[in-house]
């Protein structure tokens, strides 16, 4: 049984671009059926060990009589009616444009497994676009880049409910037509968008393991901090010198390996592998390759030389994580060298609260790369964090922590009126953001906006990830 995908959304939002990585562009059909049909192309898609038929009705370049509204509309009552599962698509650095309204509206009023992706969404570019997107109505936002293939386990996720339901349909109507005391029984009930998808949450629930999704995992630190010898004891010397070619850029290599079943991508920028021939360049280009793995990837680690930590580099490095909304974990490198290591442990705590407080708890773990030691907690930790950083908190337990939040410390009045916190959710994962309605959003101070962040942080256990926190008016 195959189940059917559609990509739907107006040009240029990255339909192709989707299309073509998840199918491949040497087995796409262009179907080139006179009629309606024309601005569709159909073909196997894959991510993992999941097929499925993806759909793309992209192609208005062959422009007939019918206005671009009519044709859309076309196209997307196609895709409505043929697909199981619809990806609408938005361009999450564009925003939501009229006309994404446009398809909200029709496809708002289909009885269909309807999924909002916000395309485009590498890099911080895409917040303001991924908070927009969830004014449209369906939902929260699956943020993607098709270009960069990020995002992808979360359409695994998506693709593979809908396989499930179905299949389980199926074998309910097969059950159905032998029982005839339930032919009165009310159809199986398809959940399109059900309200922040309470029911399939716990309070914080964890990611869903998965065997077929890539950690990746980027190793930043100062040069000399031993990041290559750490990856080389990580992986094996002759895997990372013989490792696949395919980096995100010319200058960044993608190392596979295997721990504990998890397929984990080590991403890896310039100055390992060519380290000889750039060694002279190597000072000049940490900050600016790091951000390119950062950006790739999912956790972090950053690299401290025990002897000389959190140096100026360090900090900026760790700002750049922050930014860029990834999970980090601090990795205290060379900790063989270290004589006295109850007092260094405290040392290193106490400067990381003081010169990171935007990532508060951030967990820190010493090891030795040369000796190969403590790379199993080192691995931990990453999976630990990653789980912090997906996690994903239910609407109706967070309006009664801001409840309580307020009673203990309300909002400041200004010009003589106190400030309304209305309502809050969870608008993303990855990292966890939040959207609070407001009175007068603009008013309300940092300062409180900060309780509200530490408090999210402590209460719901959240170390060492970015929380975002947005306040909107309304609701
Ligand atoms: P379509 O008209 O919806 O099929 O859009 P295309 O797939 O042709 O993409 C439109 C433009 O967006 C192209 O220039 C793509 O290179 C670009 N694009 C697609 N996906 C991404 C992405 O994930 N990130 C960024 N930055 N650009 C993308
Ligand atoms: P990179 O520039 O971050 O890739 O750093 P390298 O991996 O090239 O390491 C820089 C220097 O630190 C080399 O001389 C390594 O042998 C040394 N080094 C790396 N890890 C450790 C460690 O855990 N302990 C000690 N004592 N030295 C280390």
């Amino acid at each position: 049984m195959s189940v059917t995908v559609a990509v739907v959304g107006r040009p240029n939002v990255g339909k192709s671009t989707l299309f073509n990585r998840l199918v491949g562009r040497k087995i796409a059909i262009v179907d080139d059926t006179p009629g309606v049909t024309r601005d569709r192309r159909e073909g196997q898609g894959r991510i993992g060990d999941l097929y499925f038929t993806l759909v793309d009705t992209a192609g208005y370049e062959d422009a007939n009589d019918d206005s671009l509204e009519a044709r859309m509309r076309k196209q997307t009552e196609m895709a409505i009616a043929e697909a199981d599962v619809i990806l609408f698509m938005i361009d999450a650095r564009a925003g939501v444009t009229p006309t994404d309204e446009h398809f909200a509206r029709l496809l708002r009023r289909a009885n269909k497994d309807i999924h909002l992706i916000a395309n485009k969404a590498e890099g911080r570019a895409a917040d303001p676009g991924l908070i927009e997107a969830f004014a449209l109505g369906f939902g929260e936002a699956i943020p993607l880049s098709a270009e960069h293939g990020l995002g992808l386990a979360d359409l695994y996720t998506v693709i593979s409910q809908a396989v499930d339901r179905i299949e389980a349909e199926k074998a309910r109507a097969a059950e159905e037509a032998f029982d005839y005391d339930m032919v009165q029984k009310p159809a199986v009930d398809v959940d399109v968008n059900e309200e922040e998808g309470e029911d399939l949450e716990g309070d914080t629930a964890p990611m869903r393991w998965d065997p077929n999704r890539y950690l990746n995992v980027a190793i930043v630190g100062r040069p000399n901090a031993g990041k290559s010898t750490l990856i080389n004891r990580m992986v094996g010397h002759d895997r990372l010198l013989t490792g696949p070619e395919a980096g995100i850029t010319r200058d960044s290599i993608m190392v596979p390996w295997e721990w504990e079943g998890r397929v984990i991508n080590l991403v890896d920028t310039a100055g390992i592998r060519r380290k000889a021939r750039v060694q002279h360049k190597l000072e000049k280009l940490s900050v600016g390759d790091s951000l390119r793995s950062i950006q790739y990837a999912e956790v972090v680690v950053l690299l401290l030389d025990a002897t000389v930590p959190f140096e100026k580099q360090d900090l900026a490095l760790a700002d750049l994580v922050e930014r860029e909304g990834r999970a980090m974990v601090i990795a205290i490198n060379k900790w063989d060298l270290i004589e006295d290591k109850n007092a260094k442990i405290l040392e290193l705590r106490e400067a990381c609260e003081r010169l990171l407080p935007q990532l508060r708890g951030v967990p820190l773990v010493t090891l030795s790369g040369l000796q190969g030691r403590n790379i199993d907690k080192l691995m931990k930790a990453i999976f630990d964090i990653e789980r912090v950083w997906n996690v994903k908190i239910r609407t109706a337990k967070l309006n009664r922590w801001l409840s309580a939040m307020i009673e203990h410390h309300p909002p400041p009045a200004v010009s003589g009126r106190r400030l309304k916190l209305r309502y809050m959710t969870q608008a993303k994962t990855r990292p966890p953001s939040f959207i609070i309605f407001a009175s007068r959003p603009d008013a309300l101070p940092k300062a409180y906006q900060r309780y509200i962040v530490n408090g999210i942080r402590q209460d719901f256990n959240l170390p060492g990830t970015p929380i975002r926190l947005w306040i909107r008016g309304g609701k």
